[in-house]
């Protein structure tokens, strides 16, 4: 694995906790000479994680929509900045780049970039995966919604489990290694009968 991009928040939440395990994080990626593609801000914990990245000799790529630029919250001291033209471009753009998608807490940006990717390997246009480090547990109030939708028979069991899980950086990293994307046909063929039956 040599680029995971990494979705987390343009805050840096109320806890110190985030932040410490972000840079725990980011000096994991440099240690096994992983690069990073993040959002390419220069504020909350996006701004850690490239600090810290690059403190630790990592490579930091940055993709921003040029609307953002202009509002100065870009982080100049990067070593590669991508211009795009639009927030989905730069998911595009993300997505094509990376070997493999991180998510630290985050709001509403991160759920957008999360839900993506899963709705993308759900469709077997992205075979890459996708892991939250789930910090102080910030994540289980969606994992229990997806857990919900799987009840509900709205999210199937094999996507909701296709995503990986970790409160660590290091068990978190292995587990990316280790990933197997999810097989389509079955899927669409179990989609067609549900929907006939009945
Ligand atoms: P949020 O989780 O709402 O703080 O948004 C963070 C995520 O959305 C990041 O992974 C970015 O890709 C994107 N994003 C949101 N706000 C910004 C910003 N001010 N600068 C750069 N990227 C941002």
């Amino acid at each position: 694995m040599k680029r995971i991009c990494v979705f987390c928040g343009s805050s840096m939440g109320y806890q110190r906790i985030y932040r410490e395990v972000a840079e725990e994080f980011a000096k994991q990626m440099a240690s096994r000479k992983i690069d990073l593609i993040y959002g390419g801000a220069s504020v909350g914990l996006m701004k850690v994680l490239a600090d810290t990245l690059m403190a630790h000799g990592g490579h930091v790529t940055g993709i921003m929509p040029q609307h953002l630029i202009d509002k100065e919250v870009a982080h100049n001291g990067i070593h590669q900045m991508i211009t795009v033209n639009s927030m989905a471009e730069r998911k595009t753009q993300m997505l094509e780049m990376a070997d493999a998608f991180v998510a630290l807490p985050g709001g509403f940006g991160t759920l957008d970039e999360i839900t993506e990717v899963l709705t993308l390997m759900q469709l077997r246009m992205s075979d890459k995966p996708l892991a939250l480090l789930n910090i102080k547990g910030y994540f289980d109030y969606l994992l229990r919604f997806l857990d919900h939708g799987v009840s509900e028979g709205f999210i199937r069991e094999e996507h909701r489990s296709s995503l990986i899980v970790s409160l660590e950086p290091k068990a978190l990293l292995q587990k990316l290694n280790s990933f197997t994307p999810v097989e389509m046909d079955k899927w669409i063929s179990d989609l067609k009968t549900e929907s006939h039956a009945g």
